[in-house]
């Protein structure tokens, strides 16, 4: 068997690599720590945790939680180790961060079948099934050498983006769907604030706590011009958000009349906060211009006070940082495989997936499919209704024109057949179906065996 090229040894790399060796297939596995660091990565083990040691809430009712459960039941080797190094963190899977990533680094170094390169991989090998999982700091020579494959207009180095709020968490008796100057479809949800909302909004917005630029993000920042922080156009005046993406001209709420008439010129909004839907199924909605550099607490706090948006639910906050990712849903399938080579596979954050659990998932699918198509056997998708699936999903058909980076949320999963209002019930419903069909799924699909073996000979 030709062995399979994983590149990047962070979350996606190392549970890519272990699900290759694991179905039996040889595999080539270069990092380029500690020779080079990156400039968040400081020591030289394996799925180092940059910042946070936590994976998110433990419990199988909250998306992140889910995702640990689908991991666990799938054999997830890094989920494994975090649930073995896990320490007190109420309710949330945190880890002894140096141990964790130390017993990972000897357990990969001590297969048989694992080739382990401590090297800078500059350019993608042409020959051969290849995992590219090098993360949202991955090394100038290759991004380049990516870039070129992908074509400049599908890479982005830079990650500023706006919060995305849960639909139904945005109040409908005040926002309102329209478009500016009611051209074509209504395909915003508009808030629209009075002169009074406005102020007090925008001295919020003013006063509110940022949190510290890193210098490489600071760096970055300035490839990104004409896109700057809504708390810096409000400092550039209090009028300035008015000119920009709070502008209210050609928006008004059909629900009170005829915006043209003058007799209605009153009831015009001052200003007016748009919301473009995110997803096919119009849960998720991104708070257009609202790339933000503000501590989430702070978001959270000034974001409610736009009306409409008293209860909004966050499933991610606004952030400005440096982030390389593709155009995934241009470039690839739900598979994990390049669209133009299929054999060429992805993973992590470099696919526009975020947060370290969601890296480990695609590790899982890309490292289960690499080695798929090694032994000449067919790729996988995960199913739609788990939160695995539903996140390749969605970054391999979401709107590659506004394409930014997907926590795992409950938002991106298909709707239940009946509606239920009930928040904990319905997360707790959203739960049992992936369970489920990830249980029958593994049975059908996989004959619950390890998953790249099924059907080889
Ligand atoms: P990484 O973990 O970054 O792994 C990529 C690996 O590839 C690295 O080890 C790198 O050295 C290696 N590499 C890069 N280029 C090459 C090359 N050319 N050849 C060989 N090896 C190469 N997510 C969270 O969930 N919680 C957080 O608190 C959090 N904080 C973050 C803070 C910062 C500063 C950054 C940049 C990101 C943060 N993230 C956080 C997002 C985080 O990056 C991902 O969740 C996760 O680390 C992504 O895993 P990955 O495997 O895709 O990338």
């Amino acid at each position: 068997l030709q062995p399979v090229y994983v590149i990047g040894g962070g979350l996606a790399g190392t549970e890519a690599a272990w699900q290759v060796a694991r179905s039996g297939v040889p595999v080539v596995f270069y990092e380029m720590r500690p020779e080079r660091l990156s400039p968040a990565h400081h020591t030289e083990h394996l799925a180092e945790l940059v910042c946070s040691n936590s994976f998110g809430a433990m419990s199988a009712d909250r998306a992140a939680g889910l995702l640990h459960e689908e991991l666990r039941r799938l054999g997830s080797i890094v989920i494994g180790k975090a649930d073995h190094h896990a320490v007190p963190a109420g309710g949330a899977l945190a880890v002894d961060r140096a141990e964790f990533s130390r017993d990972l680094t000897e357990t990969l170094a001590q297969h048989p079948l694992v080739d382990f390169r401590r090297e800078e991989v500059r350019q993608i090998p042409t020959d051969g099934v290849v995992v590219l999982a090098t993360g949202p700091l991955t090394s100038p020579d290759l991004t380049e050498d990516l870039r070129q494959f992908t074509g400049r207009d599908y890479m982005s180095f830079f990650d500023a983006a706006s919060p995305i709020v849960v639909g139904e968490s945005i109040d409908r008796d005040v926002a309102f769907m329209a478009s500016r100057y009611d051209k074509g479809e209504a395909a915003y949800l508009n808030c629209p604030m009075n002169r009074e909302q406005y102020l007090q909004f925008y001295q919020a917005l003013c006063a509110a706590e940022q949190a510290p630029l890193k210098d490489f993000d600071r760096e970055s920042a300035k490839f990104f011009e004409g896109c700057l922080p809504i708390e810096e156009l409000a400092q550039r005046g209090e009028d300035t958000m008015r000119y920009g993406p709070l502008k209210p001209v050609g928006l008004f709420d059909s629900r009170l009349g005829d915006g043209r008439d003058p007799a209605n010129r009153d009831k015009r909004p001052y200003a007016v906060v748009q919301l473009r839907q995110e997803d096919k199924a119009g849960q998720l909605w991104n708070m257009v211009g609202f790339q933000t550099n503000l501590r989430w607490g702070e978001q959270q706090r000034v974001f409610r006070m736009i009306p409409g948006l008293e209860n909004a639910e966050f499933v991610r906050m606004g952030v400005m940082h440096r982030n390389t990712f593709i155009n995934a849903p241009e470039l690839l399938s739900a598979t994990l495989q390049f669209k133009g080579r299929a054999t060429l596979l992805a993973a992590g954050q470099l696919i526009g997936t975020e947060g370290y659990t969601a890296a480990t998932a695609g590790g899982w699918l890309a490292g289960t499919n690499a080695a798929r198509i090694a032994r000449g056997l067919e790729p996988i998708a995960l199913p739609p209704v788990t939160m695995s699936g539903a996140l390749f999903e969605f970054i391999s058909s979401a709107s590659p024109k506004h394409f930014q980076p997907m926590p795992p949320n409950f938002g991106i999963l298909p709707e239940l057949p009946t509606k239920i209002r009930n928040k904990q019930e319905r997360y707790g419903q959203y739960r049992d179906r992936a369970l489920d069909e990830l249980d029958r799924w593994k049975v059908e699909s996989l004959g619950d065996r390890p998953a790249a073996l099924v059907g080889a000979t």
